[in-house]
C-alpha cells in the first residue's frame, strides 16, 4: 500500500528516515501558514508528520481527515494536537519521547554554569571593549552546592547524573515518582517547600499541565534562598513570569536561566531582556544535532510502524485506546492507561483529565449524584481574525475553569485584541464555572470567546443536537445510531445513556433524517 505521508514543515530526511518511509508511502511536504489552509493539506493524508508548524490539528480538522491513521511529532510537546479528538477518531499519535533528555539536561547544566561563572556577562563585556577587571565577574563553584530538581523524569534524572559529576548534592521533588526510586538515583526526595528553601539552583523539568501552571509564583520565589538561581528548560507558563521579574528586580533570588517563556517567541519588549541577572536562550534546549536526528528517525520509524499495522514504540495516544487516557465513545468513561502518571501528563499539555472520588454537588443534575467527578479541559484552535477561540470545559456538571484553561483563554483574547485592535465589550462572569468574554471588532459582529460548560442535556436545543449528529456523520459516515448518541453525550459531558436521554436522542436522530 502506498500511503500518503504529509510533512507539515520542511524536514531534511536522514537516509535512515528515508528508508523507513520508502515502501510504505510517498512523502509530500506542505507548508501551511494559516489555519484555514490546514484541512486542505491534510484531509487525504494517511500520516501527518511535523516538527514545527504554526497551526493546530484541532478536533474539527481531525474529524474531517477520513484516511488519517497516524500523527508523528518530531519533538516532545504535543501542544498542537487535540489528543482526545485524535483518540476518538482512531488516529494514533507518536512523538520523540525520551530522545531529547540528554540535550535538555546538557542545556540546563549550561545555563547553571553560565550563571555561576558569569559567562555571558563577561563575554558581552569583552565584545563591548570594556576592560573590566576579572574580579567584576567573580563567580562561584558548583561543587558542594545543592541542586533542586522539580520533576524527576527522563530529563530530571539525566540532569542529576550530570550534577553529581560536578560534585553537587541533588534533591528532587516529584510526587509521582516513589521516593525510593529517587534515592536509588542518588538524590534526596523532598517536598516542594523543602526543595525551594534548601537549593542553590532550582531546575524545572515537569510537563505543563494545569497542576504545574504557575507552579512557581511569588510565594514559591519568596521561599527560595536570596542567593539561589532558577532554571527553566521545561515550559514557560510553569513560572509566573511577572512574579519572577519582580523577584529578580527585588533581589528575592539571585538570577535565572531560562529557555522557555510564557509567550514565545520572547517579545522584544520583555522586561526579562533588561535584567542583568538572567541568561536567556530561545527555546533551544532540544536543538542538538544528534538529538534532532534521533528524534526524526525515531518518529518516522514509528509512523511507518503504525502504517504497517505494527505497534509503535513511542505512542502518545493510540488509535486503539491503549496508550493515552482516551475517552471511550462506547462506555462514556475515561480510562487511565497503564504506566506512570507523568507520562499521562506529558502527553496532554493542554488537555487535562482528572478523576476524584467526590460526589456530584448538584442534586438537580439529571443523573443525580455521580460517584466520580470527571472533567476534561481542552483548548481548541488558534485565534484567527474570524474565528473565536474556545475553551471547552466538559464534565458532569461540576467542572471548573482551571488556571491553565483561563490562561490559554487570556492569551488567545490578547492575541485577538492585538491582531484586530478589538475592544473588550463585556467581561462575562468569570466565576469558577463560567468564563466568557465578548469582543467587539470595529465594523464586525462581536466575537464570543467562552468557556462552554456542561449543560443539562434537555437544555440543549434539539436543532443543536441534530447539527452535532450531522457533523459527526460527515466525518464518520458509518457511525451507528448508538455511536451518534454516545458522541452527543460525550460532547456535553454526560456519563450515562439513561432511558430518558435515549428517548431524547432518538428523537434527534429521527429529526436528522427528516430534515
Ligand atoms: P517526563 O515525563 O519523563 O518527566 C516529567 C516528570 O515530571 C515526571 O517524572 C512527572 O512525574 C513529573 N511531574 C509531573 N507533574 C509534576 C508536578 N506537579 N510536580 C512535580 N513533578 C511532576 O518528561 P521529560 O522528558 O523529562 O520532559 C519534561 C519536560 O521538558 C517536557 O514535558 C517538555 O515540556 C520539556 N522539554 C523541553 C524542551 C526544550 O527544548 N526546552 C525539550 C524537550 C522537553
Amino acid at each position: 500500500m502506498n500511503y500518503d505521508i504529509v510533512f507539515l514543515d520542511r524536514v531534511e530526511l536522514t537516509p535512515v528516515s528515508r528508508r523507513a518511509l520508502e515502501g510504505v508511502g510517498t512523502v509530500r511536504t506542505v507548508t501551511v501558514t494559516v489555519q484555514e489552509d490546514l484541512l486542505a493539506a491534510v484531509r487525504d493524508a494517511d500520516a501527518v508528520v511535523y516538527h514545527l508548524f504554526p497551526n493546530q490539528l484541532t478536533r474539527d480538522v481531525l474529524e474531517r481527515c477520513r484516511r488519517l491513521k497516524v500523527i508523528g511529532r518530531i519533538g516532545i510537546g504535543m501542544d498542537q494536537v487535540d489528543l482526545a479528538a485524535a483518540g476518538a477518531c482512531g488516529v494514533t499519535v507518536v512523538n520523540a519521547a525520551g530522545t531529547q533528555a540528554a540535550a535538555v539536561a546538557d542545556h540546563a547544566m549550561a545555563l547553571m554554569l553560565c550563571l555561576a561563572r558569569n559567562v555571558v556577562a563577561s563575554h558581552n563585556s569583552l565584545l563591548a571593549g570594556d576592560r573590566r577587571p576579572p574580579r567584576d565577574f567573580m563567580g562561584f563553584e558548583l561543587e558542594g552546592k545543592t541542586l533542586g530538581i522539580i520533576g524527576f523524569g527522563a530529563i530530571g534524572r539525566r540532569l542529576a547524573q550530570r550534577a553529581f559529576g560536578f560534585g553537587m548534592a541533588v534533591q528532587a521533588y516529584d510526587p509521582y515518582v516513589p521516593p525510593d526510586a529517587i534515592e536509588e538515583a542518588g538524590a534526596t526526595p523532598v517536598g516542594l517547600t523543602e526543595l525551594l528553601g534548601g537549593s542553590d539552583f532550582v531546575s524545572i523539568h515537569v510537563p505543563l499541565t494545569d497542576e504545574t501552571w504557575h507552579l512557581i509564583g511569588a510565594n514559591e520565589l519568596a521561599i527560595m534562598r536570596p542567593g539561589a538561581y532558577l532554571v527553566n528548560t521545561a515550559r514557560g507558563p510553569i513560572i509566573d513570569e511577572a512574579s519572577l521579574v519582580a523577584a529578580l528586580r527585588g533581589g528575592v533570588i539571585a538570577g535565572a536561566g531560562l529557555d522557555v517563556y510564557e509567550e514565545e517567541p520572547l517579545a522584544p519588549g520583555s522586561p526579562l531582556l533588561a535584567l542583568g541577572q538572567v541568561v536567556l536562550t530561545p527555546h533551544i534546549a532540544g536543538w542538538a544535532i544528534e538529538t534532532q536526528l534521533r528524534s526524526q528517525e525515531s518518529v518516522v520509524k514509528d509512523v511507518a510502524r503504525v502504517l504497517r499495522g505494527e505497534t509503535p514504540v513511542s505512542p502518545v495516544s493510540s488509535g486503539s485506546g491503549t496508550a493515552a487516557p482516551s475517552h471511550s465513545p462506547l462506555t462514556g468513561t475515561w480510562r487511565r492507561p497503564g504506566g506512570s502518571r507523568s507520562a499521562t501528563q506529558a502527553m496532554l499539555p493542554y488537555t487535562e483529565w482528572e478523576e476524584t472520588g467526590l460526589p456530584h454537588p448538584s442534586a438537580t443534575h439529571p443523573f443525580g449524584a455521580v460517584p466520580g467527578l470527571r472533567r476534561i479541559i481542552e483548548t481548541e484552535g488558534p485565534v484567527t481574525t474570524d474565528r473565536a477561540y474556545k475553551v471547552y470545559i466538559r464534565g458532569s456538571g461540576s467542572t471548573r475553569v482551571t488556571k491553565l484553561a483561563r490562561s490559554k483563554l487570556d492569551q488567545a483574547v490578547n492575541r485577538l485584541l492585538a491582531q484586530k485592535q478589538a475592544q473588550i465589550d463585556e467581561l462575562g462572569s468569570p466565576g469558577d464555572s463560567e468564563y466568557q468574554r465578548v469582543l467587539r471588532v470595529p465594523g464586525s459582529a462581536p466575537v464570543v470567546v467562552r468557556e462552554i460548560g456542561s449543560r443539562d442535556l434537555y437544555e440543549v436545543p434539539m436543532n443543536e443536537v441534530v447539527a452535532l449528529m450531522r457533523q459527526r456523520l460527515e466525518g464518520f459516515p458509518r457511525a451507528s445510531h448508538e455511536e451518534l448518541m454516545r458522541f452527543v453525550l460525550d460532547t456535553y459531558g454526560w456519563k450515562r445513556l439513561t432511558d430518558k436521554a435515549r428517548t431524547y436522542l432518538t428523537d434527534a436522530i429521527r429529526l436528522m433524517y427528516e430534515g
